[in-house]
């Protein structure tokens, strides 16, 4: 156990910048801090929301990318949700969304749906339509957060704008509710 900033992943923003070049997001689980009798799919050691850290990586300007990172103790991020919103125009647009195999099926998509939801009644949603593996479960999700999730990219001139490709530093998240 350590300060959330001594808790943050080392090298999670360069991973970022490695697969942003590669046009990738296929950050590899870092090696499971364990010993190796243990399986490292376990679903006993790998899914712990005691020991689980959230993190907000606000948007550079209002409607600028945001993200939201899910942690293991090892620091990899095995759930990451990435949006942009924008007020004056109640439009919200999902870019990316992961939760690695062992986690999935536990509510992180939903919950890192709803938290992007917060104060966004009435907006419109869309999502990019190469999101990847995040496609097969986006149905299953915008059921349980109650919002619809249509590919479509819908955005305007503010989420747009350049010099926006990056959200701000990672701060430490309290979890969203179940
Ligand atoms: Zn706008």
């Amino acid at each position: 156990m350590g300060s959330p900033d001594t808790a943050r992943p080392r090298g999670s923003l360069w991973a970022r910048l490695v697969d942003a070049f590669h046009g990738r997001d296929t950050a590899a689980p870092a090696p499971p801090a364990v010993p190796p009798a243990v399986p490292f799919n376990s679903l006993e050691w790998r899914v712990d929301p005691d020991t689980e850290t959230w993190w907000h990586l606000p948007p550079p300007s209002p409607a600028g990318m945001q993200e939201v990172q899910v942690c293991a103790p090892d620091g990899y991020d095995f759930a990451r949700l990435v949006w942009k919103v924008c007020e004056p125009c109640r439009l919200g647009l999902v870019l990316k969304i992961r939760v690695t195999e062992p986690w999935q099926r536990h509510g992180y998509g939903s919950r890192m749906v709803r938290f992007a939801l917060r104060g966004r009644d009435g907006y419109a949603w869309t999502t990019t339509p190469q999101s990847d593996d995040g496609r097969a479960f986006f149905p299953a999700i915008a059921a349980t957060a109650g919002v619809d999730l249509p590919p479509g990219r819908h955005v305007c001139e503010h989420m747009e704008a350049r010099g926006l490709k990056l959200p701000g530093p990672a701060r430490p998240l309290d979890p969203p509710p179940q």
